[in-house]
């Protein structure tokens, strides 16, 4: 089913934690007075993600093996590898889609085993000679708010001809979610997505996603399933 595509956020969505939030709590990242600050930009709306990564994963320069004891904890949503092998076994691509830290999400699917066809997300990582590297996957010239620009990346699977389903719980999927044709939501999401009277199926397990997607694939390969979106982007969301 190739005219489909599956887009899943990470933390919080594909894994039970919000991994990023669990290093910069257990790092003491957050009480630090620059990621004090610009956790303050942020809530006053004058900062995105672009320009809060930096200084908050700036801190984890150095610390690979506070990091991995971190990762230690954590551990995908339950329904996770089925829903992988749902979409292996129909051929609908995976694109796991991520403002977070590469090092990361590398190092879990793997340890999972949840391979994805794609891994979309900042390149902040550990490099074998052990220095680290402080990216942002964001090259969209028209708008520097998200460190990950996920409405773009939606938007050239919808160029592709696909028709997204869009899985994720957070801040950074309110605009990639905008161009999805569905979304699954919970959390922040599922509360934005409410308010602003757009339709989602609402999940806590991925199990939850497969009782919809099981039986009504057809139905989401031809485009006629309800719930879905306008796929019209965000306001918010500027492109060149
Ligand atoms: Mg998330």
């Amino acid at each position: 089913m190739q005219s489909l595509a599956l887009v899943t956020d990470f933390d919080g969505t594909l894994m039970e934690q919000d991994v990023g939030d669990e290093l910069m709590e257990a790092l003491g990242v957050r009480s630090h007075p620059a990621v004090l600050a610009a956790s303050a930009r942020g809530r006053r709306g004058e900062i995105g993600s672009y320009d809060w990564i930096p200084v908050s994963y700036g801190q984890l320069a150095g610390r690979q093996r506070d990091v991995d004891a971190v990762i230690e904890r954590v551990h995908p949503r339950a329904g996770a590898a089925e829903l992988f092998a749902f979409c292996r076994e129909l051929g609908i691509p995976i694109t796991i889609l991520s403002d977070g830290m590469e090092y990361y999400i590398r190092k879990l699917t793997t340890k999972f085993g949840l391979e994805p066809d794609n891994i979309i997300v900042n390149p902040i990582r550990y490099e074998a000679d052990g220095s680290y590297r402080l990216g942002l996957q964001n090259d969209n010239e028209a708008c520097r708010w998200c460190g990950c620009c996920k409405a773009k990346v939606v938007r050239e699977l919808k160029r592709e001809g696909r028709r997204v389903i869009y899985i994720g719980d957070g801040t950074s999927d309110v605009y990639g979610s905008s161009f999805a044709d569905w979304t699954f939501a919970r959390g922040y999401l599922a509360d934005h997505l409410r308010s602003a009277g757009a339709p989602a199926f609402p999940f806590e397990t991925f199990h939850d996603v497969l009782d919809v997607l099981q039986p009504h694939i057809a139905a989401f390969a031809d485009g006629t399933m309800h719930g879905r979106r306008a796929a019209a982007g965000d306001p918010f969301c500027k492109f060149q």
